[in-house]
Parts: C-alpha cells; structure tokens; sequence
C-alpha cells in the first residue's frame, strides 16, 4: 500500500496513524497540499527566492508522506494504485494526443 517507502517508513506511518487517528491524518493531509499549493504559487507569482527549491522539495515530500498514508487509511493496495495510475497515465496521453492535434 505504499509504493516507494520502507517497510521501517511504512511502519512509522501506521503508528501515525495508530496514535493520531483518521481524522487527523486526513486534515493533516489536507493542510500539506495547501502548504503545497502556497509555495508552488508562490514560485510562480514571484521573483524567484534562493531557498525556493528547498522549500519546494520539503512541501513535496510532506504531501508524498501524507498521500501515502492515505492510501494505508483507505486500503488501497500497490496492485491498485499501480493500475489506477496506469488509467491516469492513458488518460494524460491521449489529453496530450488532442492538445497536439489542435495546434
Ligand atoms: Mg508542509
């Protein structure tokens, strides 16, 4: 259920889990993906800062951790997320296959 961790990481997440609950994982992962969205608008909308990237790479792997644990929360297994993924990816294709087609 957690494509790209370790079992150690895995296990460390669960215990978040297990000792902070569904609630408040779901509203922390909320909160990551709007600290996300700030500093990737921030990049854009603004004369780019030296700690921009840092501040970037922490945000993404912050959501990276919480998205994991969502999928831990909701059952969602690796063969799952994988196939789903897959979808998105055919998807992203064939948006792209339009969007060239229209140029
Ligand atoms: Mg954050």
């Amino acid at each position: 259920m957690t494509v790209g961790f370790s079992n150690e990481q895995v296990a460390l997440m669960q215990a978040a889990l297990d000792c902070w609950g569904l609630n408040a994982q779901v509203g922390q992962t909320v909160e990551e993906c709007a600290e996300l969205i700030v500093t990737l608008q921030k990049h854009v909308n603004r004369t780019p800062q030296p700690d921009a990237l840092e501040n970037i790479l922490d945000e993404l792997a912050d959501v990276e951790m919480m998205l994991a644990q969502m999928r831990l929360v909701f059952g969602i297994s690796d063969d799952a997320f994988r196939v789903r993924m897959g979808y998105k990816f055919e998807k992203l294709k064939q948006y792209l296959s339009e969007s060239e087609g229209s140029a």
